[in-house]
């Protein structure tokens, strides 16, 4: 195995919520390691605005940015074909957009928990359907949904994330089960404490904050940058025979009680 098995000149990847945060560097790094990058949020002048911040980098030809909602398939299916026709047939999908949403679970509204499972778990089932649709006709493609460390473990307070995170772990397995004989390989980065917008709050109360590093063996936060390394590898030839794996980048959290 050569260093060009992580080379990604010449395919193109879309990244699902990559405006900001995780998804924004995911993309970042996918584009230095060679892709074409089609971005995606639902904030049209947010999207725009990263869109032209990674084609200073990137250039402009390799840098495009479809507004859709994750959630509802009839804009993801026009989505998808407006890429496959517009910027080129999508090699790598990362499912990376996701919502929280922090209420003790006896205090939980049905529509809170419905909204926040539709965005980190059916999600992944609507835009890997429309995608590898495609992808099963080529006979090639790679799927990375982004999980947690809650596709292992729970935490009070945040019940549906933890049901929906732990149902894309198995999701990913059941995506291998059908699509790996298309030569697709779907697998998940479960990443741990990350500082993100979605983290500012967390990261600003003491006590928290105090709990991550004393509950991460790396004693810090992890960045965005921490989940570039993985996810180019999950979207090379490099992992060409990996499969239903959930990797976690946590810092150890998940290897320690
Ligand atoms: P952010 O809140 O920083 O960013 C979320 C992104 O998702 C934004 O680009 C947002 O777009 C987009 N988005 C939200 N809803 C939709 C929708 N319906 N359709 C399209 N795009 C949408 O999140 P993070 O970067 O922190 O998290 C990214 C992923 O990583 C999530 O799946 C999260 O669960 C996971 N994760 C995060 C961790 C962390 O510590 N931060 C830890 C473990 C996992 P817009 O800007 O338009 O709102």
């Amino acid at each position: 195995m050569s260093a060009l098995s992580f080379d990604l000149a010449g395919r193109t990847a879309l990244v699902t919520g990559s405006s900001r945060g995780i998804g924004r560097s995911l993309a970042d790094g996918l584009a230095a390691a060679g892709a074409t990058v089609v971005l995606n949020g639902l904030d049209e002048v947010r999207l725009d605005r990263t869109r032209a911040e990674l084609a200073e980098h990137h250039g402009r030809d390799r840098v495009h940015a479809s507004p859709f909602d994750i959630t509802d398939e009839h804009q993801v299916s026009a989505a998808v074909s407006g890429i496959e026709g517009g910027v080129g047939a999508i090699d790598i999908l990362v499912n990376n957009a996701g919502i929280q949403h922090r209420v003790p679970m006896l205090d939980l509204e049905l529509d809170d928990w419905r909204r926040v499972v539709e965005h980190n778990l059916t999600s992944a089932f609507i835009v890997g359907r429309a995608v590898a649709r495609r992808m099963v006709e080529r006979r090639s493609g790679k799927v990375i949904n982004i999980g947690s460390v809650q596709s292992d473990l729970a935490r009070p307070t945040i019940a549906p994330y933890t049901a929906a995170k732990g149902g894309l772990r198995n999701l990913t397995r059941a995506m291998a089960a059908e699509w790996a004989g298309a030569n697709i390989q779907a697998n998940s980065i479960a990443p741990g404490y990350i500082h993100t917008e979605m983290t500012q709050k967390l990261v600003d109360d003491p006590d928290f904050n105090a709990w991550v590093l004393g509950r991460t063996p790396a004693a810090r936060w992890g960045s965005s940058a921490d989940l570039v390394g993985p996810t180019v590898w999950l979207a090379s030839a490099a992992s060409s025979y990996v499969n239903g794996q959930t990797i976690f980048v946590d810092g150890g959290m998940t290897a320690v009680v």
